[in-house]
């Protein structure tokens, strides 16, 4: 191993902040009680939920009692796509079924594979495409409405690609037609800001380990007025809406967390975006046929998203590994089949190319010192993968891919 390892995969997960982790101990021994009881014990527990529901309802600018507590981001996008999607249903008529969702080819799998979910049963979905920018035009969007149309559910931003959908205007055309807006905020929230009530967002994921807080807690907002079916019933914690007795520790980490990643948020901004620039700077001028996926402009300030052609993506990310770096390739979410990347044939990335991909999501702890010793080893990995790569012609120094070359993959895209 090297000396010193070089994390940039923080939109895989990301480590636990020390005062985050130190915020939650006490909840493990001597603060071990059941929210829901009366005595002491209890009530302490309950306190310290009622204060991380105060924290990450300041983070998203609602009310505190808009927020529920969940097992992270992927249950919260079920949540509310199911919870929404039964609740509309039994308004149904016999003119309008209400039964139709709006989403895009880019979501992440909890979005999409819930949708596909409810496709089996009655509901009609809407997949709308993304240009190269990765961002969805809007004159799509309202002429996807109708009338049985009820929720739209976009993301905040893309955990591949970065790029940021206008939310703002999204949510003003669902509120124009009486339709519910749910966004996935989980790689956006506490990374640039997230402003329910500014961006007319109903419904909203986050989850606590893709900023700094612990695994497998997260939270959804849902704007006072808004009804969703519930999926988990028991006990009626979490004012009925998500049973199942409250994990004190780890909801104290996501509040801590999202409290932290609120105070910092300018200056982290300001901090990844310069790492990033450096990157996109470096590795665009010293890498032969180097390229960016993705918007520049509309782009999360830690995410950039490297494509070079004539190498294999995963054997990039091994020998990075070796340097002491980490990233993630254009198949990250589906490291179990190694299949291209949903998200980049969605924006018309050649499945050959799409999987000589590298993403590099920055966080606070990342250090602009790192970027030249970064940039110099992704120069020296591509150069030797190329080198033993039948895409690449070494006596010229040329990607020969393209006499090979398929289109995207429709296999790619119709996954989802
Ligand atoms: C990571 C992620 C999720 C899933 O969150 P978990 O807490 O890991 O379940 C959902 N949506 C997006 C955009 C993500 O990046």
């Amino acid at each position: 191993m090297p000396e010193k390892l070089i994390y940039m995969d923080n939109s895989a997960t990301s480590p636990v902040n020390p005062e985050v982790l130190e915020a939650m101990l006490p909840y493990f021994n001597e603060e071990y009680g059941n929210a829901s009881t009366l005595y002491t014990l209890g009530v302490e527990a309950k306190k310290a939920v009622d204060k991380a529901r105060q924290q990450v309802a300041e983070l998203i600018n609602a009310e505190v009692d808009e927020i529920t507590f969940t097992s992270g981001g992927s249950e919260s996008d079920n949540m509310i796509i199911k919870g929404v999607a039964l609740k509309e249903k039994q308004k149904a008529t016999e003119e309008n079924p209400r039964n139709h969702i709006i989403t895009s080819t880019i979501e992440h799998p909890a979005v999409l594979e819930t949708c596909k979910f409810l496709e089996k049963f009655g509901y009609e979905v809407t997949y709308l495409p993304v240009g190269e920018s990765g961002i969805i035009d809007l004159e799509d969007l309202e002429n996807a409405i109708k009338d049985s149309t009820i929720l739209i559910s976009i993301m905040h931003s893309n955990n591949e690609i970065g790029s940021i959908q206008p939310t703002k205007e999204i949510g003003e055309i669902a509120h124009k037609h009486d339709v519910l807006f749910h966004s996935d905020a989980v790689q956006s929230a506490g990374k640039i800001p997230v402003d329910v009530k500014d961006q007319n967002i109903d419904l909203l994921s986050i989850s606590a380990h893709k900023i700094n807080g612990p695994k497998g807690v997260g939270a959804v907002y849902i704007k006072k007025g808004v009804y969703l079916e519930v999926l988990i019933h028991g006990g009626g914690q979490e004012k009925g809406l998500r049973s199942g007795t409250e994990n004190v520790p780890g909801i104290v980490g996501l509040g801590k967390a999202a409290e932290i990643a609120k105070n910092n948020l300018k200056e982290n901004m300001e901090h990844n975006r310069q790492i990033r620039d450096e990157l996109i700077e470096k590795v665009t001028s010293t890498i032969k046929d180097s390229y960016v996926n993705g918007s520049l402009e509309n782009r999360l300030p830690n995410n950039v998203h490297f494509r070079f052609s004539g190498i294999e993506g995963e054997s990039l990310i091994l020998r990075l590994d070796k340097k002491g770096i980490n990233g993630a390739t254009g198949s990250a979410c589906s490291t179990h089949d190694l299949k291209g990347s949903h998200v980049l044939a969605a924006i018309g990335i050649k499945p050959a190319l799409s999987h000589g991909s590298l993403r590099l999501s920055i966080g606070p702890e990342n250090n602009i010192e790192d970027v030249d010793y970064i940039v110099e080893s992704i120069s020296e990995v591509v150069s030797y993968l190329r080198n033993i790569s039948p895409l690449w012609d070494n006596k010229t120094d040329t990607y020969i891919g393209d006499m090979f070359e398929k289109e995207v993959d429709e296999e790619d895209l119709d996954r989802y």
